[in-house]
């Protein structure tokens, strides 16, 4: 049982989507759930990727759900870049691949870091000179 402004919500609801049907006749929309609740979860909403080959997500939580899906996931794979969670939320193949791009010099300069490393060892001798020093001081060498 619902109460009387309830009814009345979900009619005016009723009337917002026909409204908006007849305003987009061709587009097939017939949601199972009322309008106001269509609209709450941001359905009226469409999320286009173009990694997906231009596929459009019906609202905010498909579009989000989606990035660890086959349809992006083969779209990832075809640009042969990891679908990983660094590419959340990119859907412009130009974006995805200069991001990708990125990442690689990313890791490039990682793989340098054993030679900063280096430096580790020399900050290590400055230590072991303060050590000699505060044992000197001592008088324990
Ligand atoms: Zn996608």
């Amino acid at each position: 049982m619902y109460p009387s402004a309830m009814k009345g919500e979900e009619k005016q609801a009723e009337k917002m989507l026909r409204l908006s049907l007849s305003f987009s006749p061709r587009e097939p929309v017939t949601p199972p759930i009322p309008y106001w609740l269509y609209k709450l979860h941001g359905l009226n909403i469409n999320y286009n990727c173009e990694i997906c080959g231009n596929f459009n997500y019906r609202g905010p939580k498909a579009f989000q759900r989606h990035f660890a899906e086959w349809r992006h996931a083969h779209g990832m794979r075809c640009l042969g870049i990891p679908n990983t969670a660094h590419f959340a939320n990119v859907t412009q193949i130009e974006d995805a691949v200069s991001l990708w791009a990125k990442l690689k010099t990313q890791k490039a300069s990682e793989r340098w870091q054993p030679d900063t490393e280096e430096y580790g060892d020399f900050s290590g001798n400055v230590i072991n000179k303060k050590t000699y020093e505060d044992l000197k001081r001592q008088g324990l060498l």
